[in-house]
């Protein structure tokens, strides 16, 4: 497979831009990643011109794949030629705002920012300021985005930054416990219990690995935090109009949180993020209240016509259908070939995410060390390039999780079973 232009590209690009890249994982792909040309439906074709599978999809945001519907298309095509932005509000912002309060369980108002990692920040300041507190709980192995408060490691007995440049008295104010583990969380909260303003955590762990939560463990998190006067933040920036429907992961746990974070689908493959909950505490939100947030490109007309035409497209067709039965084939498929050729790895994922992981002894895992503990090196080091070579394009490591789209068809799912066959 000639990489000649993605490795000129590259080569130009370490010399302008640290790591060469703009987002740290896109460099995890070694010697360098493939620089991508255009996309195809659920393909994309690289500077080389050569084509893959693609479940990478941006990362997530791509619901419905490369090629946008017409009526996605004319609603970014006609905001683009007529503005692009003003500085004062549009329609549809207000579109878009009816559209997610009308579908998800916990949203009685919503703010939208251009970010997951502005509204991961904007949520974690606005728990603060609504309950004066300064502590928030998160998960070890959870994501929130490029924000210093969440960039931690550690336990409910000491916390570190995960990152230079984050002070480790910012970091004090972290609490990181393992995901699914109950009396973790309620040594917190006997702990620091006056002191928590919130408990954010992803529905499914979906940067790390995938994980599922266990039966009633979110339950657990909206009790005790009711009982505590904290609230419950789920990042859905993953979760949020790709588990579930159009009501979120939330629905299908059947579990409301008092604030959701949302990004990536729900600005249609535009930058984008959005927090929203209760709107007794949004209204703490700067103007009508003292929590200060705003943002020059915060509802962008474009990225609120791309989100609201994906999403409205996605209500109107059976992209979920679509999407989550290619799901369950590639889940079952690869179910079949893991314990036919490597019983030790396990099948993770639900709806349109999917992942194998490497584990080493069968069991799916149940929090982040387990899924360190998985053959990482391989995964990245042998299997990825594997994949590559028979024009399968998988998430840079193993702790990305990759996604289905509208654009992928059967036949993708049956040459990407064959190449796992091969790979695995
Ligand atoms: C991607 C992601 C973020 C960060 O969003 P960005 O748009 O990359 O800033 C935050 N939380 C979760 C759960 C994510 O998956």
């Amino acid at each position: 497979m000639n990489d000649d232009n993605s490795r000129a590209l590259y080569d130009r690009a370490l010399s302008v831009m640290p790591g060469g890249v703009n987002s740290a994982v896109r460099a995890a792909i070694e010697p360098y990643p493939f620089f991508v040309q255009k996309g195809d439906r659920g393909h994309v074709i690289d500077a080389d011109g050569n084509r893959y599978i693609d479940w990478v999809m941006g990362l997530g945001p791509l619901l419905l794949g490369h090629n946008l519907p017409e009526s996605v298309q004319a609603g970014i095509q006609q905001n683009a030629s007529e503005g692009p932005m003003y500085g004062t509000p549009t329609e549809i912002e207000v579109d878009l705002a009816e559209f997610v309060v009308r579908h998800v369980p916990s949203v009685e108002k919503i703010r939208f920012v251009n970010s997951g990692t502005e509204a991961t920040t904007s949520a974690v300041r606005l728990a603060r300021g609504y309950t004066g507190r300064n502590k928030i709980i998160v998960n070890q192995g959870g994501y929130h985005g490029a924000q210093d408060s969440t960039l931690v490691e550690g336990d409910v007995e000491s916390v570190a930054p995960s990152s230079a440049g984050v002070p480790q008295s910012v970091a004090e104010h972290t609490i990181p416990v393992p995901f699914n583990d109950e009396d973790a969380v309620r040594e917190a909260f006997e702990k620091h219990g006056d002191d928590i303003a919130a408990v954010m955590t992803e529905p499914i762990l979906a940067n790390y690995g995938i994980v599922d939560p266990d039966d009633g463990y979110h339950d657990f998190l909206r009790e005790i935090t009711d009982e505590h006067g904290s609230l419950l933040i789920f990042d859905e920036v993953i979760t949020g109009f790709r588990v579930g429907g159009l009501g979120c992961a939330q629905s299908e746990f059947g579990v409301t949180p008092d604030l959701t974070t949302f990004g990536k689908v729900i600005g249609g493959g535009f930058p984008v993020g959005a927090l929203g909950g209760r709107a007794e505490i949004m209204e703490q939100l700067a103007p009508s209240g003292p929590v200060f947030q705003a943002g020059t490109f915060s509802g962008h007309p474009v990225t609120m016509a791309a989100g609201l035409e994906t999403l409205q497209f996605a209500a109107a067709n059976n992209v979920y259908d679509h999407v989550n039965t290619l799901g369950d084939q590639l889940r079952s498929g690869l179910a079949d070939i893991v314990a036919d050729q490597a019983p030790e790895y396990t099948v993770a994922g639900t709806d349109s995410m999917f992942k194998v992981i490497f584990t080493r002894d069968g069991e799916a895992p149940k929090n982040a060390a387990d899924v360190k503990n998985a053959e990482t090196d391989r995964w990245r080091r042998v299997f990825w390039g594997q994949m590559k070579a028979q024009e399968v394009f998988l998430s840079q490591n193993q702790f990305e999780c990759q996604f289905v789209s509208y654009g992928h068809t059967e036949a993708d799912v049956e040459e990407t079973l064959e190449a796992y066959k091969h790979a695995l």
